[in-house]
């Protein structure tokens, strides 16, 4: 009996301990056949922008490549069609990396009831993370609600090496007809982006280790510069695998830093599998009682920062590359959060959709947690009356105006920090907006509004 092998975020073939454990169920149970099998599921794809289908598409190609062509695409819902994959296909057991975010795991256990009920099962083995969400807890087995001691303990806590891969790959033989027929890997927006798959994760990876780790700690925060990995992506896609960059990390400063940013991804995860609500709903329940703009001018303020034309040259410059790229730096993606929140008075879950939507890396529990940190209604939550200063932040993170200048065109004539307040150089930039609002008035706005929900 052959075994079926679920791909879901886990596009990759080593350090994939599902892969390991769907080729032992497959030797034992016969004669080593694992079909491997992707689920299109429109709950999940509809939800997407171009660039984040456009990079699954090409990762899916990319994985059917290493493959032999032999994956299995099928398009709908996975609690009918996992299921007669496994009954097609004869095997006795689908193996899957755990999901841990709120749709999927409750997905997981509709399959497993559907499986159970023809007397296959579904197993689990490994998960997205270098330690699984739920498992890093305090001496009286509560969570941990802020981030320092959650890394601290994540640490001592430890996390396996990676996957060994198996002495022999699987053999991925199957009959192309009949009922195991594939729906096809859907094409692909035409939307540039930078290599998918696998390969390109670790290529990247060795790029990075090689050329970037070292610098890290000094210029992740810089906008202008490529200072960090770009591997958000690949992780998000499992195209590589946070144990596969862990092992290669040391004690030195730089390689702390990495641990600790790899370290934020798996506390968010946690805090989502703890909290699913917090996917919509504000962590600090006081938060919502927080008085929000709606109406007609709220949403022509909410398209003027989708599309960059603010007033505000490093929160234009971020939304156009999100725009242009499906991607944006860490400092950048704080700021033009912080703008929508804190200067917009808009609620976070509006700001957050758009980034779903929109970013390649669109992951939900780090872009919600992240909003939510913004908003001061998450973990570890930075005093609500730090507001960033859009202007301020741009030339401190931008600080000659070449990030500004590559994203805005409007302002590629001012030379220098000047691409920041180009109200000072009025008639140099006749194309760029004028300031939506103005910052000073709007921080104090929001400290009102948030001592009303503080002192009711
Ligand atoms: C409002 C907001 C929304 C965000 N939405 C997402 C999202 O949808 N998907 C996503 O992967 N990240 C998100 N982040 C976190 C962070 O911005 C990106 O992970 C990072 O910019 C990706 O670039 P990189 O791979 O070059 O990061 P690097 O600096 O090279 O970091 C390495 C890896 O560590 C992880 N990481 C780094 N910083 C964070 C962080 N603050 N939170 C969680 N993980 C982190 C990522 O997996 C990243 O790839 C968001 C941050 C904010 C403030």
């Amino acid at each position: 009996m052959p075994s079926i092998l679920w791909f879901r975020r886990d596009l990759r073939r080593h350090d994939n301990p599902a892969l390991v454990a769907a080729l032992d169920a497959a030797r034992d149970d016969g004669d080593g056949t694992v079909v491997p099998l992707f689920v299109l599921d429109p709950r999940l794809c509809n939800a997407a922008g171009d660039t984040r289908r456009a990079w699954l598409s090409r990762s899916l190609h990319a994985l059917d490549a290493t493959l032999g062509g032999a994956l299995v695409v099928r398009h709908g819902d996975p609690t009918l069609l996992v299921p007669e994959v496994a009954a097609a296909a004869g095997a006795a057991s689908v193996h899957v990396a755990a999901d841990f975010g709120p749709y999927g795991a409750t997905r997981d256990r509709a399959v497993e009831n559907v499986l159970a009920a023809s007397g296959r099962r579904l197993e689990r083995t490994g998960s997205p993370y270098a330690v699984a969400p739920g498992r890093v807890v305090k001496g009286d087995g509560t969570a941990y609600r802020v981030y320092t001691p959650f890394y601290r303990a994540w640490v001592e806590h430890g996390w396996r090496p990676p996957a060994a891969d198996p002495d022999a790959w699987p053999d991925w033989r199957m009959d192309p007809s009949g009922p195991l027929a594939c729906d096809g890997i859907p094409d692909a927006p035409d939307v540039d982006l930078p290599p998918v798959g696998e390969a390109a994760a670790l290529e990247r990876w060795d790029a990075f280790r090689i050329d970037g780790l070292a610098a890290y700690g000094e210029l992740r925060d810089r906008a202008d510069l490529a200072g960090t990995s770009s591997l958000s992506a690949h992780l998000r896609w499992g195209e590589i695998h946070p144990r596969t960059l862990l092992a290669e990390l040391d004690g030195s400063p730089s390689h702390t830093v990495f641990r600790k940013e790899i370290a934020w991804r798996e506390f968010y995860a946690d805090v989502l599998h703890r909290a699913p609500e917090s996917a919509h709903t504000w962590l600090d329940p006081r938060f919502a009682a927080m008085e929000h703009d709606d109406g007609p001018g709220a949403d022509d303020r909410f398209e003027a920062w989708r599309l960059g034309r603010t007033g505000f040259p490093f929160v234009d410059a971020g939304m156009r590359q999100l725009l242009a790229e499906g991607w944006m730096h860490n400092r950048v993606r704080m700021v033009t959060a912080s703008f929508l929140v804190k200067d917009l008075h808009l609620p976070w879950q509006r700001g957050a959709r758009w980034f779903m939507t929109a970013l390649r890396d669109g992951d939900l529990a780090s872009n919600q947690q992240g909003w939510q940190w913004v908003a001061g209604s998450g973990t570890d939550a930075a005093p609500y009356f730090r507001i960033f200063n859009p202007v301020t932040q741009g030339l401190r993170f931008d600080p000659d105006g070449d990030y500004v200048r590559r994203y805005v065109p409007e302002l590629r004539g001012l030379g220098g920090r000047s691409a920041h307040e180009p109200w000072t150089q009025g008639q140099l930039a006749p194309d760029y907006p004028d300031r939506l609002v103005d910052h000073a008035e709007e921080r104090d706005e929001s400290l009102a509004r948030y001592t009303a929900i503080k002192n009711p």
